[in-house]
Order: C-alpha cells, then structure tokens, then sequence
C-alpha cells in the first residue's frame, strides 16, 4: 500500500469524503467463494457487495464461517474458488500487507513490549514511513481514540478499553479503505460495550471509513450497522437493514436467531378471491392456538405447511377482551399468565392459553408504579393484530 502524507490531528477531525470507486462497482465483491477445510466447507459459495462507507455487520452462531471469510478477505487464508475484488480488481495475488484492508483481531494482538505509541507505529515502520510523518500519524491517532497522556504505558498496565482503542488505532494508523474487526468488543463489560459502539460508529462516519464487523451480539450487530448479513453453516441466509432483519425475517430459522419470537405452526384455511394464496386477510388454522388472522403476506405463499410468526412486543394482554369492532384486536385468545419476568424497562410474560399453546409477551414498563401489571394465575385476554403477524414457509 502506498502511505499518504500524514495528516494533522485537525484534518483527521473533519469529515472525510467517501473513497471513491469505480463507477457502479461496489468497493467490495465477494463473488461466489468457497473455502474448505479438508471435507468441511466453511464458507460455501458466497457473494456479497459492500458499499465504500457501509458500516456491515456479519451475525450468525459459532462455526459458521464468519472469521474464515474476514481472513481471506484480509489475505490470511486463500479461497479455493470464487473472487473478491476490491475496487474492482481483483486481489488474490496481493499478500496481506500490502492489501488497502486492515484486520482487527479479538485478542487486540497488541506487542506486550511495546508502549501505546510504538504499538500504534509500528506498521507504519513497517511501511517504511519517514519518522517525522509516523511521530504526526501517531499523535493524530492517539487523539482520535482519546489515549492522550498514556502514550508511554505498556499493554498490561492499560484497561480492557483502553487496550482496545490502542488495538483501533494501530488498524486505523494505515488509512485502510476497508477495516475488518472480528468481535472487538467481545473483552469488554456491557457498560464500556455500549459506549464503544457509540463511538466506533461516530469514528467511522467521521472517517468515512468502511467497516465489517463480526459479533456474536444481536443488539451490538443492529446498534452500529446499516446492514446486517446472518450466516449459517457458510451461507448467507438473509442481507438485511436491522428493522427489515428483525421485523421481516426471511425464514423460521431467521425468525428465531433474531430476537425473541412466537411460532405457530398452521395450514391456510380459508381466504377469498381466485387466488386464495394472495388474499388480503388469510385465516390459518393453527393446532396450537385456533385460527389466527394474517394479512397479505409479502410473497405468495406456495407451501401448505406454515408458521405464524409474531414477536412478543406485538402481543398486548388485557383483563377483558378488546371492542368486537376493533380491527387491530381480531386475534385475541385468552389464557391464564404462567410467568413474570421483571426486567426494568419492560416485563415479560408468558401466556398458556387455553387451547394450550403458550404465547410470550413482552410490555413496556412505562410507568414508575404500574398497576397495570398482571400477576400469575391471573386470566387474560392476548390479542395482535393481523399486520404483526408474518407468515413463513416451513
Ligand atoms: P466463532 O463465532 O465461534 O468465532 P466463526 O463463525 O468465526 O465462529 P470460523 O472460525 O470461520 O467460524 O470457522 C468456521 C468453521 O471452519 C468451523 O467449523 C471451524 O472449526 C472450521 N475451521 C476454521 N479454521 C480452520 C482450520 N484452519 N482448519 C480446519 N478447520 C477450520
């Protein structure tokens, strides 16, 4: 990579303008790669586009081929096929160092030996720039992450925080077009977690920097990025903004990897008009719960076998059923409330109804003294409307 002139702490500060691509293209294509590891395929035939500025966050369980792909995007690990261009070309023959994509990695990897400030040169040694441009690179670095005065200290005499902000500033110190961070904040406590995230994500649009991100964290994955991409078993089963992840998951498996949701399994049962599938209002008869209402789903629906699917913040409870007339209350199936989890903002409850199934819903303490609570044992009335409600293909 060739460096620029360092630049001063002040020009750092202001915003940068977005690296410009080729026309049209992408700043990044993986296109169709494939990695295997003896019998195993770790990442199968995967393609995606990143944008030059997106902020991308790769979610999905453990082993599923998340790292495997950051590393040959880094250069670590070569694809057996497929091809990822940067900028259009493409970079399966440039070694690591001298890819314009700088790698994060979980464990920080910072030098024990070293202090914050050689930590933070020492790839710009590397790059053989001159001392006086490393010594401004370096300052402006320490003053992006908020490390002044600690310049001197060495990595076990630093806070988990800390360690991770000089970790950011050595992978930020090369200018890359594209930072790849691999859970970095995975060592922190909740607290510092929420307050990094913040300010990693006022880092990179300040930098107009492009960011992938790997976590584990649900929450972490649709606080910072724009779009959200969920793997499984090597795959990308759904790219997606947070809202269009969490409130239109694509499959049952989706559904229950984002967030917190009820299933009920179902057959169509009754809808009007020549193509019944498309109907505004669908009634499905569900074994568990009766007939619940849906309305138009987003796509035909071609199988027979479905689910119902309907997160529990949509699911109200009442003490006495909602007005016969109110269109938004036509699922309502009384129960009795099992369990009450109190969980400060909101309060969770779960619902055996009286057809058996056992709906969750979760309500908004919205009050200091809610005495609208209910209690175990009590009777309820839960009701959703047929908007809330997505129907999946099993
Ligand atoms: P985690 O969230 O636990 O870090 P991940 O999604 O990042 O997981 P990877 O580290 O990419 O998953 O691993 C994907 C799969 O490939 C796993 O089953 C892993 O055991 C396997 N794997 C990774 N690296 C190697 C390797 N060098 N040799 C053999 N198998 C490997």
């Amino acid at each position: 990579m060739t460096e620029e002139p360092a630049k001063t702490a002040r020009e750092a500060d202001s915003p940068r303008s977005i690296p410009q691509v080729a026309s049209g293209m992408p700043l990044l294509r993986i296109d169709a790669v494939v990695k295997t590891f003896g019998q195993y395929r770790a990442v199968d035939a995967l393609s995606l586009d990143i944008q030059a500025g997106e902020f991308f966050a790769l979610l999905g369980p453990s082993g599923c081929g998340k790292t495997t792909l950051l590393r040959m995007l880094a250069g670590f690990e070569t694809p057996d096929s497929g091809r990822i261009l940067l900028d259009g070309k493409d970079i399966a023959q440039v070694p690591p160092h001298q890819r314009p994509i700088n790698m994060m990695f979980q464990n920080y990897a910072l030098f024990p030996h070293l202090n914050v400030r050689d930590n933070i040169a020492f790839g710009l040694k590397r790059a053989e720039m001159s001392k006086s441009d490393i010594k401004a690179r370096v300052s402006e670095m320490v003053a992006l992450v908020k490390l002044d005065g600690l310049e001197k200290r060495k990595p076990d005499q630093l806070s988990g925080g800390q360690r991770q902000r000089v970790a950011l500033a050595r992978s930020l110190a090369r200018r890359p077009q594209l930072l790849l961070l691999d859970e970095p904040l995975a060592a922190l406590d909740k607290k510092l977690r929420e307050s990094t995230q913040l300010e990693l994500m006022e880092l990179q649009r300040r930098l107009g920097l492009t960011f992938i991100i790997v976590t584990h964290d649900q929450q972490e994955a649709m606080t910072m990025a724009g779009r959200i991409g969920v793997m499984d078993a090597g795959r990308l089963e759904q790219v997606a903004t947070p809202r269009e992840l969490y409130e239109g998951p694509r499959s049952r498996w989706i559904a229950e990897f984002v967030g917190d949701i009820n299933l009920l399994e179902g057959q169509i049962e009754t809808s009007d008009g020549a193509y019944p599938m498309m109907a505004r209002r669908i009634a499905i008869a569900t074994g568990e719960a009766g007939t619940i209402y849906v309305a138009e789903p987003r796509e035909p629906l071609i199988k027979s076998n479905l689910c119902v699917a309907i997160r529990p913040e949509k699911v109200k409870l009442s003490r006495r059923a909602p007005a016969s007339d109110d269109a938004r209350a036509i699922n309502r199936l009384e129960g009795v409330v099992t369990d009450v989890s109190y969980l400060g903002g909101m309060t969770s409850y779960k619902v055996k109804l009286d057809s058996g199934a056992v709906l969750r819903s979760s309500m908004a303490n919205t009050a200091r003294l809610d005495l609208d609570a209910y209690s175990p044992s009590q009777r309820v009335v839960a009701w959703f409307s047929p908007e809330d409600c997505v129907v999946l293909e099993q």
